[in-house]
């Protein structure tokens, strides 16, 4: 059982050393934006979740550095996409982050490493996990497996089945979306043409 709150603040390049594991919950409260994200959930009475529950290991990486490797995870009632029913989903992500104190360590890492440069030896918990968590939010909720809240009409089936055998109305839509695309640079050209 985690039951232990993580501390705010971890000195990491200590951690490091010591390659502690550090896991508990993080209060909702430490993480503003993410709570924001999840207030937005399309359902009449929203609500986030009291915490999230975190697991960091902590190891030296070099001069300078230290890796971060584990996960985040919280449970959210969110609105289904399809039935329209609420739905309660797990949303977590992996972690794998450098952390440094010199903006020229960070410089030095691959392009695809995570990094964060702190100020000081001392990291913020939340700065670890929370634009991970973000990203990790669902783009579609739905349940694993319900109906729709609405037939769909078969009309809307059947016609452009119709047109894509053709090969005509199609065509015409991607020469609009193909013009609605140029439309700004043509725009340029005028203010150009005006300089
Ligand atoms: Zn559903």
């Amino acid at each position: 059982m985690l039951t232990e709150a993580l501390p705010k603040r971890i000195r990491y390049p200590q951690a490091g050393v010591e390659e502690a594991l550090v896991e508990g919950f993080l209060p909702i409260n430490r993480l503003a934006r993410l709570a924001d994200a999840l207030l937005d959930n399309d359902l009449d009475n929203a609500s986030v979740p009291d915490f999230v529950m975190v697991r960091l290991r902590f190891s030296s990486d070099g001069p300078g550095r230290t890796s971060v490797v584990g996960e985040a995870h919280f449970e959210q009632q969110w609105r289904c996409q399809r039935c329209l029913e609420p739905v309660v989903l797990r949303s977590g992500c992996e972690i794998e982050m450098i952390l440094a104190g010199h903006k020229k360590v960070i410089e030095q890492l691959r392009s695809d490493q995570d990094s964060f440069l702190t100020d000081g030896d001392l990291v913020d918990t939340a700065d670890i996990i929370e634009d991970q968590l973000l990203l990790a939010l669902p783009m579609s909720p739905k349940h694993e497996d319900c109906d729709p809240a609405f037939e769909i009409p078969e009309l809307i089936e059947v016609v452009p089945n119709a047109n894509r055998a053709e090969g005509g109305i199609d065509e015409e839509i991607e020469d609009e979306i193909e013009e609605g695309r140029q439309r700004p640079f043509a725009g340029l050209k005028r203010l150009t043409e005006k300089d």
